[in-house]
């Protein structure tokens, strides 16, 4: 289990971008963050691995207590924590394997790090890739896949991190909608086989009703509406979007 305890986040710019916030993600769950851009998305999945340590407030991993209570906590944390991004920061010009590898990394210190991996890492970042369906593309050009499969490959390095929690900022934000149905997919069928707690940011309201256990719903800082996705109705579309222009919950039905 992961909780956020009275989580405010204020940017030194003076951006109050998280009030305080609470909310536990149980273990194993798939959670979807809702929200208009601006909304704090973003802020609340970088307080869960520690990149944004919160103004006020704490983030609680199970047993372990705060995951800012000393550097070697955080380490942790970040370890056990894979991330997945709307642009998946793949390095074009490395093989897929190599990209996938780079989720391995940090099990290492730097020094070792720059040294070729060990064959068991290799095994490990192959069946990742694997499990996305792209083995065969192991050796290809990052760059020459589709946006779809350099998706994949960005879910296969997290995934070969072996990560208890994946946090997913808008994975599938700039992919057509058929390929994002696909691709979300896969990384909700990987989370469900593993017991692996995600929280991913969508935009799309369909595929978090499709996917979510838990729907969760920010508007300007605040979680203005928690249920399953039975219970997001249109006035719940309304509270999360009334930032938004009317139409957009409306479109969102
Ligand atoms: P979302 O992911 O829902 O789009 P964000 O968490 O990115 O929302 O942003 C919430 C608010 O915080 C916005 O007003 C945004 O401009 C601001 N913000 C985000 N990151 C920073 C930052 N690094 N410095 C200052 N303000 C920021």
């Amino acid at each position: 289990m992961l909780s956020v305890a009275d989580v405010e986040v204020t940017y030194p710019n003076g951006v109050m971008a998280l009030l305080p916030t609470n909310a536990t993600f149980r273990r194993g769950g798939f959670f979807v963050l809702l929200g208009t851009s601006g909304a704090g998305k973003s802020t609340l999945l970088r307080c869960l691995n520690g990149l944004v340590r919160p103004t006020r407030g704490d983030v609680l991993s199970e047993d372990r207590g705060s995951i800012f209570s000393s550097r070697s906590a955080l380490r942790a944390h970040r370890r056990r924590t894979g991330m997945v991004f709307q642009q998946h920061h793949l390095i074009g010009r490395l093989t897929v394997l190599q990209n996938v590898l780079m989720g391995r990394l940090c099990e290492y210190g730097t020094l070792r790090s720059m040294l070729p991996l060990p064959r068991a890492d290799r095994l490990l970042a192959l069946e990742a890739l694997d499990r996305v369906g792209l083995a065969d593309r192991a050796l290809h050009r990052a760059d020459q896949l589709s946006g779809g499969q350099q998706q994949r490959v960005g879910i296969a390095r997290a995934m070969a991190q072996r990560p208890a929690i994946m946090l997913a900022d808008e994975p599938v934000a700039s992919l057509d909608p058929e390929t994002s149905l696909k691709v979300l997919g896969d990384l909700h069928r990987i989370c469900r086989e593993d017991g692996i707690t995600a929280i991913v940011s969508l935009h799309q309201v369909d595929l978090a009703r499709r996917f979510a256990d838990h729907i969760m719903g920010l508007s300007l800082g605040n979680i203005v509406f928690q249920g399953g996705p039975e219970q997001l109705s249109t006035s719940a579309l309304d509270k999360i979007y009334k930032t938004a222009s009317p139409s957009l919950s409306e479109a969102a039905e």
